[in-house]
């Protein structure tokens, strides 16, 4: 039995889950929150119930030692060295990585080249992954990419129509994200299919604060809808999702907002929030919808263009055996679920209603009838990040 770490580092936060594998059993998570200020928050959660803590932890480094430290103190782990193996989420591995990789010197430096491609969150990944390196000597690291399971897409899908020079010169192209999730996602459903993996043709939405769709043939992915960063596809809390490029230089002339700030405004005040001028989290708008329009239409956009990529979906892999619906919304919003599976009766989707009751636990949701099969089932990112530590590092 071995107890494997997986972490994922913000720019001031550290997320992490201690599981037990092979048997894949969660031994306890926790967060550390607002790194770098003298009130820091370290919560953990024991039996059950979450444990607060308010201290100053300064840096990355002084967050790994308070969690470690504290495993020690609450008789979670005995030694620090039946931890034996760290897995850290990246959210961008760029061209360089197709699967996951156990961290050494050129594997960093990959990471921070990437950094451009990801501003705020690769730094902090490396952060994460050095504090581990100091506070943990000898324990390997292994590093699990966001964008590793979409490296499969072809070059008609994640190439851009921009100048070639652009690509070849500075990368720029489609590189999706959630791919831990979707994959994840993706093999439960095809597991639930009654035909080889080979042969599956299934479309996951992870449905978060950020959200991306992937259409999965064969166990492979062929296409997503987030691209360059996650600011593309479908509309999200606080992200646009696709718009007109021109709507930024009109912008600019009426209201003299920079690139900077439009970008801002494009990630941060848009999506759910722009739309309802109310809140980026669903329950809130959800709670509104009959009394008011924007919260309604908020949603509404959103459900199309869902739908709009489903379809698209359909023609790409030439059908679809299974919808899966994840993330925070995709696990707890029947109403989202089934809006978006009603707009694609013409496909022969039929929802069952009593069934789409449910609740962050796998589900079949669609009817015996229906053509194409959906189904709930909550993404693990934390899991699949425990097994590809130890998938690479067994033996070793
Ligand atoms: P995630 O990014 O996966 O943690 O998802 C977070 C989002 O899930 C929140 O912003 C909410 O919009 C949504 N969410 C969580 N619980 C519910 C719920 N019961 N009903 C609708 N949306 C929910």
């Amino acid at each position: 039995m071995r107890k494997i770490m997986a972490v994922n580092a913000g720019s001031s936060s550290l997320k992490f889950q201690l599981l037990e594998m092979p048997n894949e059993k969660v031994i306890t998570e926790g967060i550390v929150e607002r790194i770098g200020l003298k009130d820091a928050y370290y919560t953990i959660k024991v039996n059950g119930s979450k444990e607060k803590e308010v201290l100053p932890i300064l840096d990355h480094a002084e967050a790994v030692k308070k969690v470690l430290n504290d495993l020690i103190a609450r008789q979670i782990v005995k030694d620090l060295k039946e931890i034996s193996g760290v897995g850290h989420r990246i959210v961008q591995g760029g061209w360089y990585f197709q699967d996951s990789a156990i961290v050494d010197d050129d594997v960093l430096t990959k990471i921070e080249e990437l950094c451009d491609l990801a501003p705020l969150h690769n730094p902090a990944h490396l952060v994460g992954i050095r504090a581990f390196q100091k506070v943990l000597p000898g324990v390997p690291n292994v590093v699990v990419f966001d964008t590793a399971f979409h490296q499969t897409m072809k070059d008609d899908t994640y190439m851009y129509a921009l100048p070639y020079e652009w690509y070849t010169k500075y990368k720029i192209r489609k590189y999706g994200a959630h791919g831990t999730s979707h994959k994840y996602v993706a093999y439960l459903a095809a597991a639930m299919l009654d035909k080889p993996l080979e042969e599956t043709k299934i479309v996951t939405c992870h449905l978060g604060n950020g959200a991306s769709i992937a259409a999965v043939k064969g166990g492979k992915c062929v296409d997503t809808s987030m691209g360059l960063t996650p600011l593309e596809g479908i509309p999200m809390g606080t992200r646009s999702g696709n718009i007109d490029p021109t709507v930024l230089e009109y912008m600019s002339k009426k209201e003299g907002y920079s690139l900077e700030e439009l970008l801002v405004i494009l990630n941060r005040k848009s999506g759910y929030l722009g739309v309802s001028g109310v809140s980026n989290d669903s329950r809130d708008l959800e709670a509104r919808v009959d009394t008011d329009e924007r919260c309604r239409l908020a949603l509404e956009i959103q459900y199309k263009r869902i739908a709009d990529y489903i379809g698209s979906y359909y023609i790409l892999m030439e059908g679809i055996d299974a919808i899966v619906f994840t993330a925070g919304i995709g696990e707890n919003s029947s109403r989202c679920r089934e809006k978006v599976l009603n707009k694609l009766k013409v496909l022969g989707v039929e929802v069952d209603r009593e069934a789409n009751k449910a609740r962050g636990e796998v589900a079949e949701i669609t009817t015996k009838d229906s053509k194409i099969r959906a189904f709930l089932i909550p993404t693990n990112e934390e899991l699949m990040i425990a097994r590809d530590v130890v998938r690479l590092t067994e033996g070793k």
